[in-house]
């Protein structure tokens, strides 16, 4: 089994086990390792729906993530609400339960990344519900293939939403990924109203076009940090650790072994009863944003 001690890391995180503590596996907890290669324990569930906001797929499996990640989101939508009265965010995917690869991304693997759908209009600019994952174009508008009609990216409800995120207490924003196009029309909002420079500078430096996966045009993918707690029990890696984000505390010794077999391996989920053989990699430097 020494060739195989990804494989058991994987199969302690599924079954829950790294809360307890284990001579492979000392306090390695939470999420685990890196978006795109890492694990979760102890995640909580967005709800199918609640006070401004859904599920994009009410009945999905991966709806799993930080649980201040969900408590962000839940409080950051109901304020949506409250001020501007009607708005729904649409929320995509979150992670697996327990982690691991899930279909259609390559990261959403350590319950530190979500997919948020845009605020939409009318093109006049009346808010409209979400008609779903609809590519906006650098004019602001896009086309719903369904109704062949056109829709505005209503930026002010974006730009609030930017905002909250940005300065949301419970989390610490590693990345906004959108489109170029999308980050100036939003910034450009922003600008006009005399925005602190301080929040527009946090907000246009996390606000980025991932180079190597597609360009965000049709949804806002969330990617939360590390907090310094998280990162003593094993989170780590997917962008960036902002100057402003509170000082991290270094891993404790003997987790880096551990969380390079994470990395190194494939979780998969469901697991099969026969677990592919774990294949040789490395840490990537960066990683996917879908
Ligand atoms: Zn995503």
């Amino acid at each position: 089994m020494n060739d195989r001690v990804p494989f058991w890391i994987v199969s302690a995180a599924l079954t829950g086990c790294f809360s307890a503590p284990t001579p492979l596996a000392p306090g390695l907890n939470g999420s685990v390792g890196m978006p795109s290669s890492g694990v979760q324990t102890g995640a909580e569930e967005l709800p199918v729906r609640g006070k401004g906001f859904e599920r994009y797929r009410p009945q999905g499996k991966h709806h799993w993530g930080r649980p201040r990640l969900v408590n962000a989101l839940t409080r950051i939508a109901s304020e949506m609400d409250d001020e501007l009265p009607g708005s729904v965010l649409v929320i995509g995917d979150l992670a697996a339960r327990h982690g691991g690869k899930i279909p259609g991304h390559a990261s959403h693997r350590s319950g530190r990344d979500v997919d948020l759908l845009f605020y939409a209009a009318t093109p006049a600019g009346a808010p409209i519900p979400s008609p779903g994952f609809v590519r906006f174009e650098p004019d602001g508008l896009a086309l719903v293939p369904d109704t062949r009609e056109y829709v505005r990216l209503d930026v002010p409800r974006v730009w609030l939403l930017v905002k909250k995120l940005v300065t949301a207490p419970e989390i610490g924003v590693q990345f906004l990924f959108v489109s170029r196009p999308v980050e100036a029309l939003v910034s450009e909002y922003a600008r006009s109203r005399g925005e602190p420079l301080e929040l527009l500078y946090h907000a246009q430096t996390v606000m980025m076009q991932p180079a190597d996966s597609l360009p965000h045009d049709d949804h806002l993918h969330l990617r939360i940090a590390c907090s310094p707690e998280e990162s003593q029990s094993g989170c780590s890696g997917g962008g960036p650790y902002w100057e402003w984000l509170p000082p991290l505390q270094p891993a404790q010794t003997g987790s880096q072994a551990l969380l390079e077999a994470i990395a190194s391996d494939e979780p998969l989920e469901p697991l099969e009863p026969s677990s592919p053989e774990p294949h040789p990699g490395s840490l990537p430097l960066a990683s996917g944003a879908d």
